[in-house]
């Protein structure tokens, strides 16, 4: 039987794209949840500039206020060296990084190319040794940019081999802007591996344009066992200002539970959640199994 693991992201990609800034007590709350669903990896924070990013302010008193189980790991996303101490500081049990395959979007989102984001990256994942802790790093605009459009599938490839020069506990393909689609997931991930065969890969999927899911099947059928999704699909994209988030967790896990593919989580939990932060966050989040509900009689792992 198959396995997928599921990287919950929603209190980190998820909540930092809402305009509702949610106080330190409901972003623990809703950690809380994910961990009673199942949820074992968890992107809670990011150690960012705070005036750029409100949202994630209060990341330092997120970290001092969960609960440390030795069987879940808390990931403090970074996108430099300062943000790296930060997150060791503030007890991350993993470290994530981003580097832009688009250069235009780099700049633009961490103010530096992305060479710089390459070289910053090798950096880390050295520092992160020194401390034992796992870091991982994720491609950004991978399947498309909002500046550059098209990204060649050669750059990605290169950049990932750059990258894994670091050693990665994983790296990720995003699809930060949602401008994937199937055929193209099943070709990159191909590539990838052709490249770097024993090199762990993560996806990581946004439904701007539906197309979301759709990704995530195909990198399931292509081989990825490690997916990034937000319960409730919570969350958006800056250059698309009305648009919906993450993948649902809870509409992934449905969809994987019934093709026989094993995750692990509790569905209803997850669904439950999803309407939970929806309430939060004072609108009806984008998922469809909060609305629909589970298939009567479909199996709810837990
Ligand atoms: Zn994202």
């Amino acid at each position: 039987m198959k396995r997928v693991e599921i990287v919950e992201v929603g209190p980190r990609d998820g909540l930092q794209n809402e305009p509702t800034v949610l106080g330190t007590d409901d972003k623990v709350a809703f950690i809380g949840r994910a961990i009673a669903a199942g949820i074992r990896r968890i992107e809670v924070a990011s150690f960012v500039n705070p005036k750029k990013v409100p949202q994630m302010a209060d990341a330092e008193a997120v970290l001092e206020a969960l609960p440390r189980r030795s069987d879940v790991t808390y990931i403090g996303l970074v996108l430099n060296r300062r943000g790296f101490d930060r997150a060791i500081a503030a007890g991350c049990g993993e470290i994530g990084m981003v580097v832009a395959a688009s250069d235009t979007f780099n700049r633009r989102n961490q103010g530096t190319s992305t060479e710089e984001s390459i070289a910053a990256w090798l950096d880390i994942a050295a520092a992160a040794r020194a401390a034992n802790v796992p870091a991982q790093v994720t491609i950004s605009t991978s399947f498309g940019c909002p500046f550059e459009g098209d990204i060649p599938a050669a750059r990605v490839v290169e950049i990932t081999r750059q990258l894994a020069a670091g050693a990665p506990r994983e790296i990720a393909l995003a699809d930060t802007i949602g401008a994937g689609v199937p055929t193209q997931v099943t070709d990159l991930v191909a590539r990838v591996r052709a490249a770097l065969p024993a090199l762990p890969l993560r996806c990581h999927f946004h439904n701007t344009r539906n197309t979301g899911i759709a990704n995530a099947y195909a990198a399931v059928e292509a081989g990825v066992r490690t997916l990034d999704a937000s319960i409730g699909g919570i969350g958006g994209c800056p250059f698309a200002p009305a648009a919906t988030g993450n993948i649902p967790t809870e509409d992934l896990i449905f969809m994987l539970e019934r093709m026989g593919v094993e995750t692990g989580l509790d569905l209803g939990a997850l669904i439950e959640t999803g309407r939970w932060i929806g309430d939060r966050l004072g609108h009806t989040v984008p998922g469809m199994l909060v609305k629909a509900g589970a298939f009567p009689g479909a199996r709810s792992a837990g």
